[in-house]
């Protein structure tokens, strides 16, 4: 650490309460990156970790007078490398900011600090008979702070959309320490810009979520869960493309490979077949969720399913998309990997599909898929071998190859993962010029000295 950063750390020390500055070198490295691969990061001078809101703005206002840039955190679970700390910044982690402040059953709402683990709130809603749907894959570690800066996603898209569909109303605390809230508590409001939209997604480059406002749904009817494999990667995804173009409105829409399939029977023996070439995991928790499976299976037997099988029972349905979840985990153990995000319209799936295929055979390395295939959003994970340069620049490739490919087939660079450091050069290649003109003004107009997480999302250097 350079003696500028030990003098900035000793007056943040002096400044700020006792107990919220941590310089201690071993908990200082361990919040310098999240969970991404490839992603340039720095150690940190300091981790900040302020307990309100008041704490928050008094941290905001003496780095914005040191000038010293921040990095926002919430469980550091993101794989965009979009809480990655950089050399001489500070770090602010949220996660001791993690009460549920509020859950109204009449207004069908939560009010809650950032660091909430998501699966709190979702618990919270289920006891108060309400529903809370974001379900990122990581629900059990991330935060509510940290979904809603990324506007996450997960296994309930299909039908209930991502996390910013959900998010009302924010308290905000802006670069120089101000605080800020927008949105609303009713179940309309259209007062003033949309500024929950435009914070919602911004990784930690506009300003600090410190509270955030979400509705609720009534609790869903008891799932229904159907398992069909295929023999090909291919028929899965025109079961997808089938069921969505039927207008069936699935509640999870999920897809592995033989890949993943087999990564996950090694690690969790749960006997799913040597022979899959594809799984689909879908499940409908509507009322008519059983004649909404009966029409899914007729089309999965029309597509050639291999099997299908189906459970009205909620712990086996858990223990299927245990499956699911375990995808990464399970990729991870098959080497080094390198996650791709990416999204096409739905109806592109089988030609996303196709892309990743082709790209895996001519290159000559193994590309895992899984994800949300109901959203057209899949996760193909290269796994390679990170000491061998050859293996390395060829994983780099292929994903590479695989974001080029979504863009082409009309789709985004990042279904839900996010920006953050690893994919800055594909967002301006998303945009057009005049959109990246116009996101470069708002960073300007909230963070003119570009102090916010300055390393993610746009190429933007330091103002100072
Ligand atoms: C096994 C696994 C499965 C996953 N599955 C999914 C999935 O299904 N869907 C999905 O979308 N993602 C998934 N992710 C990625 C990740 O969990 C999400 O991006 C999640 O939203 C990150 O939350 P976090 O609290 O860990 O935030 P962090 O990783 O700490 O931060 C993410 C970004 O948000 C910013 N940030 C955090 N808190 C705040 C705040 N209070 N104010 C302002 N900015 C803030 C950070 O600066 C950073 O830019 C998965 C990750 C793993 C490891």
């Amino acid at each position: 650490m350079s003696s500028r950063d030990l003098d900035v750390a000793a007056t943040l020390r002096n400044r700020l309460p006792g107990g919220l500055v941590v310089t201690d070198p071993d908990v200082v490295a361990s919040y310098a990156r999240d969970q991404s691969r490839f992603t340039e990061s720095g150690l940190p001078l300091a981790v900040l970790m302020p307990r309100s809101t008041a704490e928050v703005a008094l941290c905001m206002k003496t780095l914005h007078e040191l000038g010293v840039a921040v990095v926002a955190r919430g469980a550091g679970s993101g794989l965009s490398g979009a809480a990655n700390a950089d050399a001489g910044s500070a770090v602010l982690s949220l996660h001791r900011m993690d009460e549920i402040l509020e859950l109204d059953v009449a207004d069908r709402i939560a009010v809650v600090q950032p660091g909430v683990i998501t699966s709190t709130l979702r618990a919270a809603a289920e006891e108060a008979g309400l529903f809370y749907p974001p379900d990122p894959g990581s629900v059990e570690q991330c935060t509510v702070g940290g979904n809603a800066a990324t506007n996450a996603g997960g296994m309930c898209c299909v039908k209930y959309g991502v996390t910013g569909d959900f998010v009302i109303g924010l308290e905000i605390v802006l670069a120089d320490g101000r605080v800020m809230r927008t949105g609303r508590r009713t179940v309309k409001g259209v007062a003033g810009y949309d500024l929950v939209r435009l914070f919602v997604g911004s990784e930690g480059t506009l300003g600090v979520i410190t509270e955030i406002t979400v509705r609720l749904v009534p609790a869903p009817a008891p799932r229904h869960t159907l398992v069909a494999s295929f023999a090909t990667l291919r028929a899965a995804g025109e079961v997808v493309s089938d069921i969505t173009g039927a207008g069936l409105t699935p509640s999870l829409l999920e897809i592995l490979d033989r890949t993943t399939v087999q990564a996950v029977d090694q690690l969790a023996r749960m006997g799913l077949g040597d022979e899959v070439a594809a799984l689909l995991l879908i499940q409908g928790d509507d009322r008519d969720a059983a004649t909404l499976l009966d029409r899914v299976e007729r089309v999965c037997g029309e597509r050639g399913a291999v099997d299908v099988a189906r459970s009205a029972d909620p712990a086996e349905a858990d223990q299927l998309l245990e499956a699911r979840r375990l995808a990464l985990p399970a990729l991870e153990r098959l080497g080094d990997w390198l996650l791709d995000d990416v999204a096409v319209p739905r109806s592109r799936i089988v030609d996303l599909i196709a892309a990743v295929e082709e790209i895996s055979q001519r290159l000559g390395i193994v590309i895992g898929v899984f994800g949300h295939a109901g959203d057209g959003n899949l996760h193909p994970t290269v796994i390679f071998d990170a000491a061998d340069p050859e293996s390395t620049t060829t994983a780099r490739a292929a994903f590479d190859e695989m974001t080029r490919a979504a863009l082409e087939l009309g789709g985004t660079v990042t279904g839900e993962h996010g920006v953050g450091r690893l994919k800055r050069e594909w967002l301006a290649r998303e945009l057009d010029p005049t959109a990246l003109a116009v996101h470069a003004a708002i960073k300007s107009a909230l963070d003119p000295y570009g102090r916010l997480n300055p390393g993610a999302v746009l190429e933007i250097s330091n103002r100072d």
